[in-house]
């Protein structure tokens, strides 16, 4: 596969949007070192822009994103892509609706990823952003080298199921989507404050679940 004339334009918006968004994760403090991702689609092929490996969040241009398939093989860029392409990859191949696919080590997030335990709507937000729990998918070595031998991620199955726009995996970390790269990352920066905020809240007492119904309501408006 290659970038041709016709989308051309939407690689290179792409490519600016993608690289401006990833400035997000340190600022919103959801990464350390190069630990996070964020990749979008490219609407209509199998294409999505990606952060290349190991590269600094500083360092980042719109030149050194780069464009892979959805094998994770390299379409376009000077850079490998990022270690956890495969992952994305595998979110975009089995969730058509998906545009913008975050993933991060953000610390409260990653707390409840360890001990497995899906966050509780305890909270109006939570209802407002995720439509219920934060669940938690299976554990699944992703992010080795393993690069196009189609290593199967099971955040996408885990999504599939549930309204939630984020996933914890077992023993891992946060993966949120979006409609777009942009939302997937604010389900990234809403996820790491309600995982704080209800971690807070377990120091306190024992917060409540939300009505059914009232979660319903949150959710609709
Ligand atoms: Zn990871």
């Amino acid at each position: 596969m290659s970038i041709t004339a016709d989308i051309r334009s939407t690689v290179t918006d792409l490519r600016a949007s993608v690289a401006a968004l990833h400035a997000e994760l340190p600022r919103n403090e959801l990464v350390i070192w190069t630990a996070g991702n964020v990749s979008a689609r490219v609407p209509g092929h199998e294409l999505l822009v990606i952060k290349p490996s190991g590269v600094s969040y500083d360092e980042l241009t719109p030149e050194s994103m780069v464009v892979t398939d959805f094998d994770g093989t390299l379409v376009e860029g000077d850079r490998a892509p990022s270690s956890d392409t495969a992952a994305h990859a595998y979110v975009y191949r089995h969730l058509p609706h998906v545009g913008g696919v975050v993933h991060t080590h953000s610390r409260y997030a990653t707390a409840w990823a360890a001990i497995g335990e899906p966050i509780p709507c305890v909270l109006t937000m939570i209802a407002d952003e995720f439509g219920g729990e934060i669940p938690v998918g299976p554990f699944a070595l992703i992010g080795d080298d393993s690069i196009g031998r189609a290593s199967r991620t099971p955040c996408a199955d885990t999504l599939r199921g549930h309204r939630s726009r984020a996933v914890l995996m077992r023993g891992h970390g946060p993966f949120t989507i979006g409609r777009d790269a942009r939302d997937a990352v604010k389900a990234a920066v809403m996820v790491e404050d309600v995982a704080r905020a209800v971690f807070i809240a377990r120091q306190l007492g024992n917060p409540t679940p939300l009505p059914q119904a009232d979660i319903e309501t949150l959710f609709d408006r």
